[in-house]
């Protein structure tokens, strides 16, 4: 698929593009052993990578170490091109949870390699994402619980008030690189707490009573 929903409406929106940042929490950098970044570190997973509630994640043959990053993710709900941070919340149309499903070996030897990052991070099914709440049912999106369980056991649990860079400011910095569009997405980081997981896991994602989420691994 490459469409999503809101919470409370049946008709699909079309993803254009998927812009991740990394290294958005320095917990998470830390785990990692890399330096927090003085700007926002972006990559993109292509729009055929989403999976949507309930799906399964395939682990592609080339890899065998298959890891969670549990992230809000932002709904462009209006285009712009250098939007400004002072109007950037205005262009979000909602807020959900999603995966940023990583293969870390591969990943690891692109880094070693000085390689992108793309095959590590965009391949197929690398992409749940939940519905979306509108963004206007959402008080604080920098105030959510963020919460991953695999088999029903907590593996990451933080709250996006740890974010590095604030969602306005990633709004306003990737539109002066790339032309957002309505129903791009932003995976706005992961927060501590990165494992691996294999097949018939259970990955249970919330954003506090915003946005929840259940894939397994096929
Ligand atoms: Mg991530």
């Amino acid at each position: 698929m490459s469409s999503v929903f809101y919470k409370d409406g049946s008709t699909p929106i079309r993803v254009g593009k998927i812009v991740c940042v990394g290294r958005n929490y320095p917990e998470h950098a830390k785990e990692m052993h890399v330096e927090l970044p003085d700007e926002p570190v972006l990559f993109l997973k292509p729009s055929s990578a989403l999976l949507r509630d309930g799906g399964r994640i395939v682990i592609p043959p080339f890899s065998s170490n298959l890891h969670h990053e549990v992230e809000l993710v932002v709904l462009i709900g209006r285009g712009g091109k250098g939007i400004r941070r002072v109007h950037a919340l205005t262009h979000v149309g909602g807020y959900g949870v999603g995966l940023d499903m990583t293969l870390r070996d591969v990943q690891a030897e692109a880094k070693r390699k000085g390689l992108p990052w793309v095959v590590a991070k965009g391949f197929d099914t690398s992409a749940p994402v939940s519905a979306f709440a509108p963004a206007a049912s959402v008080p604080d999106p920098h105030d959510l619980r963020l919460a991953l369980k695999v088999n029903g056991q907590v593996r990451q649990q933080s709250s996006t008030s740890r974010m590095l860079f604030r969602i306005d400011e990633l709004v306003s910095y990737i539109s002066e690189r790339f032309t957002l569009e309505e129903g791009d997405l932003i995976f706005t980081g992961t927060p501590e707490g990165v494992g691996r997981v294999v097949s018939g896991d259970v990955l249970e994602a919330s954003a506090e009573s915003v946005a929840s989420l259940t894939v397994s691994v096929a």
